[in-house]
């Protein structure tokens, strides 16, 4: 102000000087004017160069003038310079935030009050076949044309979720997504959609497998409970008291193999992976595996079945041995229990192509037909429902070699022909088999064995 005042004063001093020397006293007088006059045109012009500027309201181009208009158009370029710092940020918040949205493995569609497409993530665009650029402002009923969505839509009550067929989904590959709508702003919704096609499958798969295991323990329970109420209700000779006890002790039996399956399966659902570290001789697994079809096979009374297992050759394989000998002694097992007496079974372990190792189990038993071949490995799958039973299977045998073998990082492999046989392989990764040491602590590979398991 002082130095705004002190300016106009030398102007006012100056014309009257000037004009003092010119005309005298009334000089003096007109000089003043003259000076207040060329002040005010200096301070004019330069008000002028600052408010056109800030008309533009760019911050570039700020006039460079002095005085009260300089300090003025200063402060305003401070301010338009915070301003447009501040929209820039705001600008990258946004896309931040849009990214964050766009990413989201949910579908995020942003709907006008009328209900029209504002935006969406490329999520909802999968899960609705919409096109992000083309299906912008329709009407989102009109794209969504399931009646489930549409009442739910025009219910008003938000309150829950609303789960439809994916549009475009064949029942081949029937999708399901879950939709949930929640309002915002002015009269705006926000819908969101996830993909619960593997979340209803695994709740489908819980559901029936909880059922499967009720009905496999029920059944051996009825039989019990009936041979109970016999004994406890009939006074039956000695002999026929050992019958029923037996019969008793058989379905006791099968609910003990089937629990102990189950927290095999279990055990190997939950454990690590495990290592390489744990080197087992083949020749040691696969004797085991023998004594155990051996016993089999006499239980089942088969005097005539072939067991052939071939020199086990002098390799070492890596992994969990337990697991190892439970998935070749569960495919020896089951040849044992489908072929028939008079069958043939052949067990080995050979190199195989791409520098795998193959442990086959072949049979002459009553063959797979091939569309049975890819359910074999699921919980509780069996082909032949009353063999499987009468041989003390508990259908879940496949299901935890499989689990062995993958865990393993090798492949199961069945080929069979109806009539004819069926053949097992357990392919293992060249990683997991490894000449065997010649310490004393290993065994020399055995010979052919052969005989009948009776
Ligand atoms: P299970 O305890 O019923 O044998 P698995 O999971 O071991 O259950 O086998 C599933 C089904 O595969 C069996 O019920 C049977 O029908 C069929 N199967 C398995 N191994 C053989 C085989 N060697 N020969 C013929 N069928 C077999």
């Amino acid at each position: 102000m002082t130095a705004r005042a002190l300016l106009f004063a030398i102007f006012l001093a100056g014309g009257a000087a000037a004009g003092w020397v010119l005309q005298g006293q009334l000089g003096a007088l007109l000089g003043m004017a003259a000076g207040a006059a060329l002040w005010f045109a200096i301070d004019s012009f330069q008000a002028t160069r600052v408010l056109r500027w800030l008309r533009t309201g760019q911050l570039r181009g700020a006039p460079t003038v002095g005085g009260w208009w300089g300090e003025a158009a200063h402060r305003a370029r401070r301010a338009l310079a915070l301003r447009e710092e501040q929209k820039e940020d705001a600008e990258r918040r946004l896309e931040a935030f849009l990214d964050a949205i766009r990413t989201s493995p949910n579908g995020v569609v942003l709907l006008d009050p009328e209900g029209r497409i504002e935006w969406c993530n490329q999520t909802a665009a999968g899960h609705f076949g919409l096109d992000p650029a083309r299906d912008l402002q329709q009407h989102v009923v009109h794209l969504l044309r399931d009646p489930g969505f549409s009442g739910f839509y025009h219910g008003g009550s938000y309150a829950h979720d609303v789960v439809i067929p994916a549009p475009g989904s064949t029942s081949a590959s029937a999708r399901r997504l879950a939709l949930h709508l929640h309002p915002y702003g002015e009269g705006r919704l926000l819908l969101l959609s996830r993909d619960v096609t593997a979340v209803e499958q695994a709740e489908t798969m819980r559901r029936d497998f909880v059922a499967n295991v009720s009905h496999e323990i029920r059944t051996p329970l009825t039989v019990l409970s009936g041979f109970v109420e016999t004994l406890e209700s009939l006074d039956l000779p000695k002999e026929e008291r050992g019958r029923y006890l037996r019969l008793m002790a058989q379905q006791a039996q099968r609910m003990q193999t089937l629990v102990s399956d189950l927290l095999t399966l279990s055990r190997l659902e939950g454990s690590p992976l495990p290592g390489a570290n744990d080197w087992t001789p083949a020749i040691t697994l696969l004797s085991q595996a023998e004594q155990e079809a051996r016993g089999m096979g006499k239980a089942l009374g088969k005097p005539a079945l072939q067991v052939r297992f071939a020199p086990a050759p002098p390799v070492a394989i890596g992994g969990a041995a337990s697991e190892l000998q439970s998935a070749i002694s569960n495919l020896v097992g089951n040849a044992v229990r489908y072929t028939p007496d008079a069958g043939t079974i052949e067990v080995g372990l050979q190199p195989a192509e791409g520098s795998r190792w193959e442990l086959f189990v072949r049979d002459t038993g009553p063959g797979i037909s091939a569309e049975h071949l890819p359910r074999l490995t699921e919980r509780f799958y069996r082909v032949d429902r009353s063999r499987s039973r009468e041989t003390g299977g508990t259908g879940l045998g496949l299901a935890i070699v499989k689990h062995v073998v993958q865990r393993h990082g090798g492949e199961l492999k069945v080929t069979s022909v109806q009539g004819t046989g069926s053949t097992f392989s357990i392919l293992l990764p060249a990683t997991r088999v490894r000449p065997l040491d010649t310490t004393p602590a290993d065994t020399p590979a055995q010979p052919a064995t052969e005989s009948t398991a009776g």
